[in-house]
């Protein structure tokens, strides 16, 4: 049975150069906020672009650089506050999944200084000031959904933000702001999306167009991860179109996997990698990366996934079995945690929606054994 459900209403702006068209968003604006963490906006040479365009049409402009990763909701709610008395009219988010999903909170706060917060996840419909978010990683797509995954400050758990208002205007894809990101990262990241890209696929929740953009994104970096299994060094050449075209391949790949779990949201990969990140420092794509062999088993005891996985492998030119080997073994996670610390790492996640978003259903025990099973 067909089913097209879709919404998403956020401008794509890809290529080299991007920024230039954006500017229409910037019509009868004077005042922004630039939303960063402390290095990677400068480094890959997108503040600059975007400080020299709004010095261009003599917009007034305040940078808030205090964005951690991993970002915790009191720094969103700091940023919001400046952003409020600094007359923001629009936010620009530059980074990683950690700036741009804290923009959106930032926003939030700066459009409504009344909004306490806790009442960000407990407001049925939050105002947010119009965005532009310009990624400089290629793995969250948080620049094309309406997700803020906050750092609860005091419980340290993630809890997810997000309102029918909390898309950007424009998204910015310009490659070349991800040349600067060293090899590992890369290799998280593109992870990070495969993973969206896997876990939306299989969702009860996709729908045929979902479906054709997580599988447009999986064969892309399905690709790009093995090229760069037998040459990482290879991103060090950034004047290589090989190496340009790589890097726009990812981008656009992980732009769509973001679109796709913005229709289906991710499974359970999301919620217990969540803990090895928080409490292990495992960087996110990683962290979901290793669950992927097991999230692929317990998907093939279903009917319904065990065959959209044999799709999904064939237009990859692969099998299901050969994928949950090679993510997790890209993944690289070798921890060890005691029977405590596997009990604490689930504790704290057990109570996600993600677990009921795959055709299997993994239960209390099924996690405890995931657990058991990856980090003795
Ligand atoms: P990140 O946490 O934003 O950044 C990781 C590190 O990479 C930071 O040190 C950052 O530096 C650096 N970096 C970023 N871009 C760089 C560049 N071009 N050159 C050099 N260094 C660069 O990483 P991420 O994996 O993109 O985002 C992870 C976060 O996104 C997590 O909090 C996760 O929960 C969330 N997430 C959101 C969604 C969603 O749909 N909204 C989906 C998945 C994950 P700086 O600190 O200096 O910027
Ligand atoms: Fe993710």
């Amino acid at each position: 049975m067909a089913e097209l459900g879709f919404y998403m209403p956020t401008e794509i702006l890809f290529g080299e150069g991007a920024l230039a068209r954006a500017e229409k968003h910037l019509d009868k604006i004077s005042r922004v906020v630039i939303v960063t963490g402390k290095n990677s906006a400068k480094l890959c040479g997108a503040l600059d672009d975007v400080t020299r365009l709004l010095e261009r049409r003599g917009i007034e402009y305040t940078q808030f650089d205090k964005v951690e990763e991993n970002p915790k909701l009191s720094t969103c709610f700091e940023g919001g506050k400046l952003a409020h008395d600094f007359g923001a009219e629009l936010i620009v988010g530059i980074g990683g999944g950690s700036p741009l999903d804290a923009a959106k909170a930032v926003a939030a706060f700066a459009a409504d200084p009344t909004l306490e917060k806790l009442e960000l996840f407990k407001r049925e419909s939050v105002s947010v000031l119009p965005m532009i978010l310009i990624p400089t990683t290629a793995g969250t797509g948080s620049e094309v959904n309406n997700y803020s995954v906050l750092t609860l400050d005091d419980e340290q758990i993630k809890k997810t933000f997000k309102s029918r208002n909390s898309y950007a205007r424009a998204a910015v894809l310009d490659p070349r702001y991800t040349y600067s990101l060293p090899a590992g990262s890369t290799v998280s990241t593109a992870l990070d999306a495969f993973c969206h890209c896997l876990e939306s696929y299989l969702s009860p929740k996709s729908t045929d167009i979902s479906m054709m953009l997580a599988l447009y994104g999986a064969k892309k970096l399905w690709a790009a991860l093995n090229a760069l299994e037998s040459d990482i060094a290879a991103l060090e050449r950034t004047n290589d179109t090989t190496v340009r075209t790589l890097r726009s391949e990812l981008m656009a790949a992980a732009c769509a996997g973001g679109i796709a779990i913005n229709t289906t949201g991710t499974g359970f990969p999301h919620p217990l990698g969540y803990s090895l990140t928080l409490y292990s420092g495992v960087p996110h794509g990683r962290a979901c990366a290793c669950f992927t062999g097991e999230y692929i088993k317990y998907n093939m005891k279903n009917e319904l996934g065990a065959k959209r996985l044999r799709t999904l492998a064939a237009a990859l030119e692969t099998t299901p079995e050969a994928i949950a080997c090679k993510i997790p073994d890209i993944a690289q996670v070798k921890l060890k945690l005691t029977p405590d610390m596997q009990h604490e790492y689930i504790e704290r996640v057990k109570g996600a929606a993600n677990y009921a978003n795959s055709p299997y259903v993994i239960s209390y025990e099924e996690m405890t054994e995931i657990y058991s099973r990856l980090f003795v």
